[in-house]
Order: structure tokens, then C-alpha cells, then sequence
């Protein structure tokens, strides 16, 4: 079978035609190999069968729901896993994001959104694969922001700022998926843990601390991006 280019295989699910036309000659033409399906269940006997690198996937599959994509994929598949949905299914998404896949985008969408959105998805389980917990130190640098995680120093500009244990903790968990939208439900487990998952006040409280230390404009946080009803994203140049 011809799939298109030498770099990455990935599968994409989708039902609408026009959009896995767009998918399809968009990942080809940026050297992806391309597969596709249009089905819950082609989905899943297609990646068992053809062990892609990247699944993007869409939420709204005609025989079920691509939530069940996204777990019975996440029992096995260690790769990046995209989900596409239209703008009324936010709660899917959150749902989706839960249950393991990756990052999501919302139709439409553009060529350079599709194709950052996998340059980090690759990055960071590039780095997940790594030396293990060399994602997890060092240094790292997004415009005015330094922090040196071996020595738990964060500078903006130049200037020292100083972070409460929690704050710190929020600011790294953002920094091991930068670039990436994490829920808040993951950063209340990662942060806080399991028993308070529903605080979701915790998260709002702490993320406005954090811009008031980090960014220049609070109200305008050019670094530590909100995404409406889900969640919360680093921006990074990609
Ligand atoms: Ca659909």
C-alpha cells in the first residue's frame, strides 16, 4: 500500500470525507505516511494491524464514539494520539484528554495548527522515551522565562521570581507537557493528588498566581494560555 512519505506513519479516523481528504494531502505533502479509517472499529483493528506512530483521531465515529477509540487504543498504543472535534463536543474532549489522548484540535482547523500540534505531540514522547527523568530537569526557556529545574530557580527577565512549593510544582507539571493542553483534572492529580480531583478551584487559584509572578500583562497571559472549558496550555515556539 502506498502511504505517502518516509517520515511518520500516522493513522488518521475520520469519517468526513472532506476532512480526511485535507488530512490526508496535508500529512502527505509534510512527508507523513498516511493511513486511514472511518470507523470505531476499522480504527482499532487498523492500528493493531499497522502499528502507527501517530493516531489522529475523530471524536464523532459513525458506529460509536471515539472515546472508545481513545481507551481501547491506550491499553497498548504508546504514541502520540490527537483528537479532532467540532466546537459543541468540549466535554468529549475533556473526556478524551482524561482517558489518555494527547492534545486535541477543534474544527476547522488550519495546516499549521495540524502540524505543530504533532511536532509537539512527537517531541514530547520523543522525550517521554528518554533517559528517564531527563524530562524532568534541566533547563527550560520559553521567551522571558528561565527555570533551572536542577537547582529550582525561575528568573523572568533576569529577576528572581519567587514561587510557593505549589506554585512551582503547577509551573513544572505545565513545563513536562509544554506545548501540549493538560486538563484540569491532570494538573489536580499531578499536583494536589487523587483525593482532590474536584477541586477545580485549586487550579484557577493557583494559575492566577502564577501569571501574576510570570507574565507581563496578567490579564493577557501570552505564556500560560487558557483553553476555554478544558484546561490550560504552555506555550512554546514550535
Ligand atoms: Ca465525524
Amino acid at each position: 500500500m502506498n502511504h505517502g512519505g518516509t517520515g511518520p506513519h500516522v493513522l488518521v479516523v475520520e469519517d468526513e470525507e472532506q476532512m480526511r481528504r485535507f488530512l490526508r494531502v496535508t500529512l502527505r505533502v509534510n512527508n507523513y505516511r498516511v493511513t486511514e479509517a472511518t470507523t470505531a472499529a476499522e480504527a482499532l483493528a487498523m492500528a493493531q494491524e499497522q502499528r502507527p506512530d501517530v493516531v489522529v483521531l475523530d471524536l464523532g465515529l459513525p458506529d460509536g464514539d471515539g472515546m472508545q477509540v481513545v481507551v481501547g487504543l491506550r491499553s497498548w498504543f504508546r504514541g502520540p494520539l490527537l483528537v479532532v472535534s467540532a466546537r459543541h463536543q468540549e466535554s468529549d474532549k475533556v473526556q478524551a484528554l482524561d482517558a489518555g489522548a494527547d492534545d486535541y484540535l477543534t474544527k476547522p482547523f488550519g495546516t499549521s495548527e495540524l502540524l505543530a500540534r504533532l511536532r509537539v505531540a512527537q517531541r514530547h514522547f520523543a522525550r517521554a522515551a528518554g533517559a528517564a527523568g531527563a524530562n524532568e530537569r534541566g533547563l527550560f526557556v520559553a521567551g522571558e522565562l528561565r527555570v533551572d529545574r536542577d537547582r529550582h530557580e525561575v528568573t523572568v527577565r533576569g529577576e528572581a521570581v519567587k514561587l510557593t512549593p505549589i506554585e512551582y510544582k503547577l509551573l513544572v507539571t505545565l513545563i513536562r507537557n509544554a506545548g501540549k493542553v493538560v486538563t484540569r483534572r491532570q494538573l489536580l492529580r499531578e499536583v494536589w493528588g487523587e483525593q482532590h480531583l474536584d477541586e477545580a478551584h485549586y487550579v484557577r487559584v493557583y494559575m492566577s498566581n502564577l501569571r501574576r509572578k510570570l507574565e507581563v500583562d496578567p490579564a493577557r497571559p501570552q505564556l500560560l494560555l487558557t483553553e476555554q472549558n478544558i484546561g490550560y496550555r504552555l506555550q512554546v515556539d514550535v
